[in-house]
C-alpha cells in the first residue's frame, strides 16, 4: 500500500533538483533538499517516539522547516495539527488537550510559556528555529536524510485543522489523505498551475489558504513559491517582478491598491490574481482591474471541506460571487427548517457534498452528526443563493442572520449600503438584543482616513433604500473592525460588547 499524498506532493520531487521555495534571504530550497529535510525530521519524530495516528501540534513562525514537518508527518502518518502563531499559550492548551497531542512544537522563545501546558497535557515540548540551540530542527539534521514511507489509505487522517474561531470556538476537522489531495488535483487542473509557476506566498501556513490550497497545489503541480514570513506591502512589490500567481485574502489587496508603487508596469507579467477566506468587496474588484488589468479570481472554501467554489480561468469572473462548484463537488441551497432545495436566486442555508468534505469534528459527534448529513452532505454554516447564471453568492453566516420583529434581515444587504455612504471606509452589522423585536440592527462603521462620517446623513440615505425593519437602530464609529488572525470580522464580539444596548 502506497502514501498517496506522500508520493504525489513530495515522493515525486525526491531528486528533483528545480527550485521549489524561494526565502527573502536569496536562499533558494530545491524540491530535492526539501524532500531529504523533511526525511530527517520523520526520522527525529521516530526518534521521539512519535509515531503514525498520533497528533502533532505545531505552533511556529512560517519557514521551510515548519513546511518540512509537515511533509514529515504525511511521510509518517501522524496527522499534523498546525496552530495559529496569534494564540494564547492557553489558547494552545485547549488544542493541544482536546486533540491529545503527543508532541507541541513552538518557536525557542515560547518554550517557557508553553512548558505548563505540555506537562499538563502529557505532551512532549520541542523547539524549532535557528536561535534555538538543540532544537528539533538541529538534531534533525543529525538524522539520515531517508525515511521509509509509511503506508496510508485515502481515508487515514492527514490533518486536524481547527477552524478559524470566527463564530465561537474552533472545532478540529478531521481531514483525510482523500480529502486534501482530490482538492489540491482539482484546483492545479482548474486554476492551470504547473512546473513554472511561482506563487507569492504571503500567507500563513497554520490555516487551509496557505496550507492546503496554496502549497499543496504548489508541491502537486511542481511549481515554486516565494516564501514571505508575512504579509508586507513593501516585501510584495518588491517581489511581485519575480512571481506569476498570487493567493491572498482580500486585505492583501485592498493594502497593495492603497499603495502608489502597485501598478499596472508591475503586474502586467502576472498570471492570476486569487482571493478567498472573506469577501472580497465589489469595489475592490473593480479598483483592481482598473489599475492592473487583472480580474481577481475569487474562491470559496472552509477549513472542513477546503475549496467549495472558483470563478473560472477562462469565462467570467463575477465581482460579488464566489464562483462555480468545483468539478466533483456537489453545491445545493436549502431551506434551513425543511432541507428542502431552493430556486435559483433565493437565499438559503449553503450545504457540500465531495471528495473535499471533511470525516467529522474531532471528539463532536453530536455536531458531527448535526452538520454532516448521513447522505454525505455537509451544512457550512453560511447563507448564500445561486444566481442567474449559475455563480453562488455568499450573504453571511446563518449564526449572523438577524431575526427582528419575526423578519429575516441579511446583515450584508445592509453593509453595502454603508460601504457605500461617502467617510465610510467599511462596516459591520450585526443584530443585538432587543425588549421589543427580539433583536434588532445595529450598524457598525469605520471612518475612511480623510475624515469623519456624518451619522444622521447615513441613517437617511441608507434609510430611503431598506424598509423600515431593516433600518440600523443605531450607528456606531469604531477605529477598527474587530478581526481574528484571517482578517474575518468577529461579529460575535460586536454581540457581546453591545449586548446591553436596548436591555430596559
Ligand atoms: P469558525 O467555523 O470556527 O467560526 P471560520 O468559519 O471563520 O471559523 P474557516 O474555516 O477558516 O473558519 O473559514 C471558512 C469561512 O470563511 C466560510 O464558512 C465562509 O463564511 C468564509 N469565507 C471563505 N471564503 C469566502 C469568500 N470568498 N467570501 C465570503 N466568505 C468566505
Ligand atoms: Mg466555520
Amino acid at each position: 500500500m502506497a502514501n498517496p499524498l506522500y508520493d504525489k506532493l513530495f515522493g515525486r520531487h525526491a531528486g528533483k533538483e528545480t527550485a521549489f521555495l524561494h526565502l527573502l534571504t536569496g536562499e533558494v530550497v530545491t524540491h530535492a533538499e526539501f524532500v531529504a529535510m523533511a526525511a530527517r525530521f520523520a526520522n527525529a519524530f521516530a526518534a521521539l517516539g512519535v509515531k503514525a495516528g498520533d497528533r502533532l501540534a505545531v505552533q511556529v513562525e512560517k519557514s521551510p522547516q515548519a513546511l518540512a514537518a509537515y511533509a514529515a508527518c504525511v511521510q509518517s502518518g501522524i496527522i499534523f495539527l498546525p496552530l495559529n502563531t496569534a494564540y494564547t499559550a492557553s489558547e494552545v492548551a485547549y488544542f493541544v488537550e482536546n486533540s491529545g497531542a503527543a508532541l507541541l512544537i513552538c518557536d525557542p522563545e515560547k518554550r517557557d510559556g508553553l512548558m505548563p501546558v505540555a506537562r499538563f497535557a502529557n505532551a512532549l515540548l520541542e523547539t524549532l528555529g535557528p536561535d534555538g540551540a538543540g532544537s528539533l530542527d538541529e538534531r534533525a539534521r543529525e538524522q539520515p536524510d531517508h525515511f521509509d514511507t509509511v503506508p496510508r489509505a485515502g481515508d487515514d487522517l492527514a490533518a486536524l485543522l481547527y477552524t478559524s474561531g470566527t463564530t465561537g470556538r474552533s472545532k478540529g476537522a478531521m481531514l483525510t489523505q482523500t480529502n486534501l489531495l482530490s482538492n489540491a488535483q482539482t484546483l492545479v487542473d482548474v486554476w492551470r498551475f504547473d512546473k513554472d509557476d511561482v506563487l507569492l506566498h504571503a500567507l500563513p501556513i497554520f490555516h487551509t489558504h496557505g496550507l492546503f490550497v496554496a502549497t499543496n497545489i504548489t508541491l502537486l503541480a511542481g511549481g515554486a513559491m516565494i516564501f514571505v514570513p508575512k504579509f508586507d506591502v513593501d516585501v510584495m512589490i518588491d517581489q511581485l517582478p519575480q512571481a506569476t500567481s498570487m493567493m491572498g485574502v482580500p486585505t492583501f489587496y485592498t493594502r497593495l491598491l492603497d499603495d502608489p508603487r502597485f501598478t499596472r508596469a508591475l503586474v502586467d507579467h502576472m498570471r492570476l490574481f486569487i482571493s478567498g477566506s472573506a469577501p472580497l468587496l465589489a469595489e475592490t474588484h473593480a479598483q483592481f482591474e482598473t489599475r492592473t488589468g487583472h480580474r481577481i479570481l475569487e474562491r470559496y472554501g472552509m477549513t472542513e471541506t477546503n475549496m467549495n467554489t472558483s470563478n473560472p480561468y477562462d469565462g467570467v469572473r463575477r465581482a460579488g460571487t464566489v464562483g462555480l462548484p468545483l468539478p466533483g463537488v456537489e453545491l445545493k441551497i436549502t431551506e434551513p427548517s425543511t432541507g428542502r432545495i431552493l430556486p435559483r436566486g433565493e437565499i438559503g442555508q449553503i450545504e457540500v457534498r465531495g471528495p473535499n468534505v471533511f470525516k467529522g469534528y474531532w471528539h463532536m459527534p453530536e455536531k458531527t452528526r448535526e452538520e454532516l448529513r448521513d447522505d454525505g452532505f455537509f451544512i457550512t454554516g453560511d447563507l448564500g443563493l445561486i444566481d442567474d447564471m449559475g455563480y453562488v453568492q455568499i450573504v453571511g453566516r446563518n449564526k449572523d442572520l438577524i431575526i427582528s420583529g419575526g423578519y429575516n434581515i441579511y446583515p450584508k444587504e445592509i453593509e453595502v449600503l454603508l460601504d457605500d455612504q461617502p467617510g465610510v471606509l467599511e462596516s459591520a452589522v450585526v443584530g443585538v438584543p432587543h425588549p421589543d423585536f427580539g433583536e434588532t440592527v445595529v450598524g457598525f462603521v469605520v471612518a475612511e482616513k480623510s475624515g469623519a462620517p456624518d451619522l444622521g446623513q447615513i441613517t437617511t440615505a441608507v434609510g430611503d433604500k431598506l424598509a423600515r425593519f431593516k433600518h440600523p437602530r443605531k450607528l456606531i464609529v469604531l477605529d477598527e473592525l474587530p478581526r481574528n488572525t484571517m482578517g474575518k470580522v468577529q461579529k460575535n464580539l460586536l454581540r457581546q460588547d453591545y449586548a446591553d444596548l436596548f436591555s430596559s
